[in-house]
């Protein structure tokens, strides 16, 4: 088992390093998380600098790379508490892959300007996990199509042109699989209604409701073929688990990282904190967790890398990088104290961030399901 980096990795990353050191101020993350702003200016700078269309097609202008590397970049940029984009990148690949030309051009420009190019219209009040149950329609009359239906936690609705809407064809009866299509929905139509949506933590990105009423759209804003939306979605799903496992391995470095920083400097009793072996207890569990979790990323993408099923291993991986890097995150707020509980302390933003992993992105117990299904199919198959 080789653990190294390639040399082009670690080039990669101290570049990487670099471009954050050189042009992400101290304040930025907490600025944006207080002053709801997106993070667009660092966006535009990794996409000059080469970053920004990791992982897409060479020839639509991004750099095709592994998953083990565009995992990396992801855990790197988020241990340096620098804002990523790879897995806007995964989403902005569904696009690449099945949209017209004109989708494909006018998603590519906006992402090339470190812009948000679309949101994501999948949740419904109903239809949270349960995916069967969205009710969002498409009906065509008078050679447009309507678009009715109430979409919820749509993230950054308002700072984007469009919505990637899912919608359903009721009369089918048919499963998702086979009655679900995929819209590029254009957000400045007549019809559509924002309602805020005011969250506990990431700050620097909107969350609204989006009511969509009798949004008149065109036949070519449909992204691929009509009723197999579910199937072109679920295309990167397994890669955006392990991608979101990076990313909280990575956020859950930075919190340990001021933690130990924290324990060698803060005096009480005369000694420094980090001297009570309750402390270094934490510290050491912490290390263990972080361990993990960066075992199971690595080989979760490694698995994906050979060709072998990620089915399970990023389900796994998911739920126990989701669960123990809040874990992580609330033994460093412990740490500092009543610092770690006041709003200039980076970890207790972290802290807030980091719950959310365990909702969004499928929540635990849905990647329980996954994972219990899958362990007792591949028993029965090897019976
Ligand atoms: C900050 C944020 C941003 C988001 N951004 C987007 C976005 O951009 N686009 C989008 O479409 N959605 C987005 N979502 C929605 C997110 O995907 C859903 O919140 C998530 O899928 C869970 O759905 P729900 O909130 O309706 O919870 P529910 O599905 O109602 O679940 C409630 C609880 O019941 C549990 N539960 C549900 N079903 C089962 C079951 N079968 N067995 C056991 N337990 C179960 C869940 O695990 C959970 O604990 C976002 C959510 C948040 C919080």
């Amino acid at each position: 088992m080789d653990f190294n980096k390639t040399e082009e990795q670690e080039l990669l990353l101290s570049s990487l390093r670099e471009l954050v050191n050189r042009h992400l101020p101290d304040d930025y993350m907490r600025k944006c998380d207080e002053e709801h702003r997106e993070h667009s200016e660092f966006y535009k700078i990794l996409v000059d600098n080469g970053f920004g269309l990791l992982g897409l097609p060479e020839k639509y202008g991004g750099t095709e790379v592994d998953t083990t590397t565009l995992i990396l970049v992801a855990e790197e940029l988020a241990a340096l508490d620098a804002p990523t984009m790879c897995d806007k990148m995964l989403q902005a690949d569904d696009i690449l892959e099945f949209g017209s030309e004109e989708q494909k051009k006018i998603i590519l420009d906006l992402i090339k300007q470190g812009k948000q190019a679309f949101s994501i219209g999948i949740s419904e009040p109903q239809a949270g996990s349960d995916n069967n149950a969205i009710a969002t329609t498409a009906t065509r009359r008078n050679g447009k199509v309507y678009i009715n239906g109430h979409k919820t936690f749509c993230t950054n609705a308002d700072r984007s042109p469009y919505m990637l809407c899912l919608t359903r064809d009721l009369e089918s009866n048919k499963p998702p699989a086979q009655s679900i299509s995929m819209w590029l929905l254009p957000m400045d139509r007549p019809g559509v209604r924002l309602e805020p949506l005011h969250k506990l933590g990431m700050g620097y990105t909107s969350t609204f409701e989006v009511y969509l009423d009798d949004v008149a759209i065109e036949e070519k804003d449909l992204i691929g073929k009509e009723n197999m939306g579910w199937l072109n979605l679920m295309k990167n799903l397994e890669t955006e688990r392990i991608l979101t496992a990076a990313q909280c391995l990575g956020a859950a470095q930075c919190c340990f990282n001021d933690a130990v920083k924290y324990a060698n400097q803060r005096v009480q009793f005369e000694k420094t904190i980090g001297s009570f072996q309750l402390i270094q207890e934490k510290l050491t569990y912490m290390k263990i967790k972080l361990e993990n979790m960066r075992n199971m990323v690595y080989k979760c993408a490694w698995e994906k890398d050979n060709g072998q099923s990620i089915k399970l291993s990023s389900s796994l991986c998911k739920l126990y990088c989701a669960q123990s890097a809040f874990e992580v995150a609330d033994d460093a707020v412990q740490i500092f104290g009543g610092i770690g509980y006041t709003l200039d302390c980076r970890v207790s933003r972290l802290w807030r961030d980091l719950r959310v992993y365990r909702i969004f992105g499928g929540t635990d117990q849905i990647q329980i399901h996954v994972a219990g299904r899958e362990i007792l199919r591949q028993a029965a198959k090897a019976m």
